[in-house]
């Protein structure tokens, strides 16, 4: 059963360049540079044969541009000359194993990017691993691992089904604003007494900022 995802469900392509342009960089940043090239080149026909400077000037304000840029018009020219096209519409039928196989291949796309076109773009059970989910799910001590990608692997087969979108966008929300990287906000915390991070006594007795403005933009929902 798909997920119901506000608005229309975005396309495949558009899904793995957002995620490839959220990588080391805040949402809305991201959203800014998705827009800059949607607005430069029209189509991702047209990026794939853009000039690589071009590309980079375009997506420069979500950092790591040269690196994007070289990965992003990679990604299309082989995905062209591949499926003759880019229009990947035909995947809805690849099962999630033949879609990870395929993206997986292309330098600069991981298991989370991939997660993510399952989740967003297709409406798949899948859960992607951010440095948010990584980090409250290790505090929590619902696992103890070292990297987004071996939380991934611990926690993908025990999420009850059709629980998994709900489950990584509200870590996300709450790993912004509460369980902050620096400084949570374990005072203020409703999971304080389920919580196993050895820290949380010192960050409890902190002062709450003033500014706790809510962060919940989430590039995905809004492409
Ligand atoms: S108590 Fe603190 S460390 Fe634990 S989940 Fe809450 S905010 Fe995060």
């Amino acid at each position: 059963m798909p997920y119901e995802i506000s608005g229309d469900r975005p396309e495949i392509l558009d899904v793995l360049i957002a995620t490839k342009l959220s990588q080391n960089t805040t949402d809305k940043s991201s959203f800014r540079a998705f827009t800059n090239l949607k607005e430069k080149y029209g189509s991702w026909e047209k990026t794939a044969d853009a000039d690589l400077r071009s590309i980079r000037n375009a997506i420069k304000v979500c950092g790591l541009a040269d690196t994007k840029a070289k990965e992003i018009k990679s990604l299309l020219k082989n995905l062209r000359k591949k499926f003759g096209s880019l229009d990947l519409e035909f995947m809805h039928d690849y099962s999630n194993g033949k879609i990870y196989g395929e993206f997986l291949s292309h330098k600069g796309f991981g298991v989370k990017t991939v997660s993510c076109v399952l989740i967003f773009a297709m409406g798949r059970d899948a859960f992607p691993v951010d440095t948010h989910v990584h980090r409250t799910l290790n505090r929590l001590g619902i696992v103890r691992t070292s990297s987004a990608e071996k939380t991934y692997e611990s926690v993908k087969d025990i999420i009850p089904k059709g629980k998994k979108y709900e489950l990584h966008s509200n870590l996300i929300k709450f790993g912004r604003n509460i369980c902050k990287a620096k400084n949570p906000l374990c005072g203020v915390c409703f999971l304080y007494r389920q919580c196993r991070f050895e820290d949380k006594i010192k960050f409890r007795e902190k002062d709450t900022p003033a500014d706790t403005t809510e962060n919940n933009f989430i590039i995905l929902e809004n492409i």
